[in-house]
């Protein structure tokens, strides 16, 4: 099963067109939808998970119109929307136990066991009878996994799951993905690179609506392949830089400018030809704000 959207536009009531003629192929495994704020993707997200129409344009989920067969689809899907809004004061395991009765599972005893093997498998079920509000993030986010693999989906939509995450428990929430990435969709919905250089086999880098790029992240690597040179600058010499180079990217090395550049010859002897990553690859696509 795979999922295809072909020609997806959005334009909101205020004018704003949040996807335009978005076409994408998404096979099993990671994928990652890489986009800076406002570039779409929680609308692609929403769209995808049958929770808002789109204008024009097609989405199919294996032989499934996704457009128009919204149950069928939904009893597939699990979603991690971006804000959960509250969390209850209910415990982990009553709350899971709810939403099984809400996705059909109506034996007590055969929900009960799924309950409490999805709570192992986020590893909170020592944490099962405390309440979800006094979860921290990284277990708030755990939970929000668990509630959306009930019911063995076959795509999985998280979008944005690691901001707010500290670096042990982003680690912990990356173990946690690729694991269930191996058999079903999951759909990675992110503006932090690494989340995607970590765990996608297959991306797609969104701006403005619009598709940048969709593949693997090594073949976009590939493809920008002696043409990205690094020069550590002074912050005075900023400006000209800018003004005289493709500068992709500046960041900060214990206190001094480092810049990328795209060109496809060395821009001055000054300049390393670096190998490319995936920030140049995004960067290159996407206007860094500064
Ligand atoms: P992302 O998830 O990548 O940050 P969004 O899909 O949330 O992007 O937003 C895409 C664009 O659409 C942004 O310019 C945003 O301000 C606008 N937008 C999102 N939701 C609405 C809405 N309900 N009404 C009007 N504009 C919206």
């Amino acid at each position: 099963m795979d999922l295809q959207i072909h020609n997806l536009c959005k334009t909101y009531a205020n004018g704003v067109r949040a996807l335009d003629h978005v076409s994408l192929s998404i096979p099993i495994g990671m994928y990652g939808l890489l986009g800076p704020n406002g570039a779409g993707k929680s609308t692609l997200m929403r769209t995808i998970a049958t929770l808002q129409d789109a204008d024009s344009g097609s989405i199919t989920l294996g032989p499934l119109n996704v457009l128009t067969q919204k149950q069928d689809v939904r009893r597939l899907l699990g979603y991690l929307p971006q804000e959960f809004g509250v969390y209850p004061r209910t415990s982990a395991s009553e709350m899971l136990d709810h939403l099984a009765i809400l996705k059909g599972m109506t034996n007590r005893r055969e929900r009960r066991e799924a309950v409490d093997a999805m709570l192992e498998r986020v590893n909170l079920f020592q944490h099962r009878k405390k309440a979800i509000s006094s979860y921290s993030g990284g277990m708030k986010q755990r939970f929000g996994i668990a509630q959306a693999l009930l019911g063995n989906p076959q795509l999985v939509i998280v979008d944005e799951p690691t901001a707010g995450l500290d670096p042990g428990e982003r680690n912990r929430f990356y173990n946690l993905l690729s694991e269930i990435g191996e058999n079903i969709i999951v759909i990675l919905s992110t503006h932090i690179v690494q989340d995607v250089k970590e765990l996608c086999s297959h991306m797609a880098i969104i701006n403005l609506g619009q598709v940048k790029y969709s593949g693997p992240p090594q073949a976009a690597e590939d493809a920008l392949q002696g043409r990205i040179w690094q020069k550590s600058i002074s912050r005075s010499e900023l400006a000209a830089h800018r003004e005289k180079y493709n500068v992709i990217s500046t960041k900060l090395v214990a206190g001094r400018p480092l810049i990328h550049v795209l060109s496809d010859a060395c821009p001055d002897e000054n300049f390393l030809s670096v190998s490319p990553d995936l920030e140049d690859v995004f960067f290159s696509q996407v206007q860094q704000v500064v």
